[in-house]
């Protein structure tokens, strides 16, 4: 892949439309000077960097709107290049007018993610935290905000960092031993390394395993809503959808393209999986909706059980949790049990014995009762307050597949180490889990390892 870093690119970086206001922004290294051809004003070359500047653009003597230009001297800028934020009036013409002039004029339009390619290339920003900029402009809840935020401003990376600067020590132990390899030297201490393995190891699985968590916050908590046919599922759906619309379409001025199926609740995104197998249950015999039922539950991470007391017998409900319960366990889901049209007298008469169950919800989809605590139930089955905000959590799959690479290599280690291997193939495994944990972070090992060897054992040599 050609990188092309010696041109400059320009793009629309606000979201594209009418707004009060749009920044289109040039990086490379004719930035300032291909604005300050089209820009009347103060000779932007002149100007200091993180300075803002007032002036109209102009395509020879036909203005094309008055401006705000903040310039960024290079390194001191995202992309460590020299970058220009032109501040327009939010109109699609004069976006598309001043994007044409720049062009005109030497720049060439960004691809997508040019400018965080750069600033990773350039050294700004390591591969984790490039990924992290991607997520934390498509977060679209609070939970997986603060997850890209997090990773973003470098707690995944440092986590990683310091596994590999006490590997990179060993690495270099063991190298070192290659070259002394007649004299049977052991400079790496078996023992010590065993405990770095093992902890490092630790570590390693614990992020693997907030990877769940990780994938939660950032897809959604998936939630299926099960139940004999005509129990009100696709009503209480509605309802659910529904609310957090109106929310949304209440804050003045706001338009939001809301994902189908989904809702936020407090910062967590829940998302609710088969929902055409819900609207369309009505067709489906009974017997045949339940197995459904049990195929939609491996997906899910909180079933939701609706039924209706008058439809239902005690029996008949406590084969059906039997069964329900088996599945849940093994897939390590949650279940509600929700009694729904609660507001017909005949239901609520109905209702008495099936607490035997354990604790039911009651609702009513069609007249909107306890829908808020029906929220609450299902915030707490998402289990989310316990994350903790310091804690580093995985929620990239190229993350994830790396660091299992390092776990499997990591253990080839410990094998090693425990049927005793000749140090060159220790090392070996130790350099590829090195690889793999450098392969997070995008940073080279064999540089890294060669400055380590270089700074600790040429003493006085
Ligand atoms: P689904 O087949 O489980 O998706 O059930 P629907 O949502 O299509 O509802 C079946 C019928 O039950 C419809 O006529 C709804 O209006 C009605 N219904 C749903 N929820 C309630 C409720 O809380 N109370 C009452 N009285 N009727 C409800």
């Amino acid at each position: 892949m050609s990188l092309h870093q010696e041109e400059t690119i320009v793009a629309l970086a606000t979201p594209a439309g009418i707004g009060a206001i749009g920044v289109i922004r040039l990086s490379g290294p004719e930035a300032i000077s291909i604005t300050n051809k089209v820009f009347y004003g103060k000779n932007l070359e002149a100007q200091d960097s993180h300075t803002i500047h007032f002036g109209t653009l102009r395509d020879g003597d036909f203005i094309i709107d008055e401006v705000l230009v903040s310039l960024f001297v290079a390194p001191k800028s995202y992309t460590k290049e020299n970058v220009v934020e032109i501040s327009c009036h939010g109109s699609d013409y004069i976006i598309a007018s001043i994007i044409k002039l720049m062009i005109k004029n030497g720049a060439r339009a960004a691809k997508a993610g040019e400018f965080t390619l750069r600033a990773f290339l350039n050294g700004g920003l390591d591969l984790s935290q490039a990924e992290a900029v991607a997520d934390l402009i498509a977060s679209s809840s609070k939970s997986a905000h603060q997850l890209a935020l997090q990773q973003m401003r470098g707690g995944f990376s440092n986590e990683l960092k310091n596994l590999r600067e006490q590997l990179i020590h060993f690495a270099s132990m063991i190298e070192l031993e290659l070259d002394f390899s007649e004299e049977d030297v052991e400079f790496a201490n078996r023992d010590q390394l065993k405990q770095l393995i093992l902890a490092i190891n630790k570590v390693v699985s614990r992020l693997i395993q907030s990877f769940e968590m990780g994938n939660v916050i950032k897809n959604g908590v998936p939630v299926v809503i099960a139940g004999k046919p005509n129990v009100g599922k696709s009503t209480l759906l509605n309802v659910l959808l529904n609310e957090e619309r109106a929310i949304v379409s209440d804050i003045a001025g706001t338009t939001r393209d809301t994902v189908e199926d989904e809702i936020t609740l407090k910062g967590v995104r829940f998302r609710f999986i088969d929902t055409a197998g819900i609207r369309e249950t009505a067709d489906i015999i009974e017997a045949k909706g339940v197995e459904r039922t049990f195929e939609k539950i491996k997906s899910s991470a909180i079933v939701l059980y609706l039924f209706d007391p008058r439809e239902t017998s005690l029996t008949e409900l406590k084969a059906i949790m039997d069964d329900l319960h088996q599945v849940i366990q093994e897939n390590n889901s949650k279940l509600l049990l929700v009694a729904n049209k609660t507001d017909e007298t005949q239901v609520n008469n109905a209702l008495t014995g099936f607490e035997s169950l354990g604790e039911i919800l009651n609702i009513s989809a069609k007249e909107k009762y306890n829908i808020q605590l029906l929220e609450d139930e299902l915030l707490k089955a998402a289990n989310l307050s316990q994350i903790n905000k310091d804690e580093v959590i995985v929620s990239n799959i190229r993350h994830l597949e790396a660091l299992q690479k390092t776990e499997a290599s990591l253990s080839r280690v410990l094998h090693g180490i425990d049927n005793p291997v000749t140090s060159d193939f220790l090392a070996m495994d130790i350099k590829q889990a090195l690889y793999y944990l450098g392969e997070i972070t995008g940073t080279v090992t064999t540089d890294d390892l060669l400055e380590n060897i270089f700074s600790k054992f040429c003493i006085g040599k």
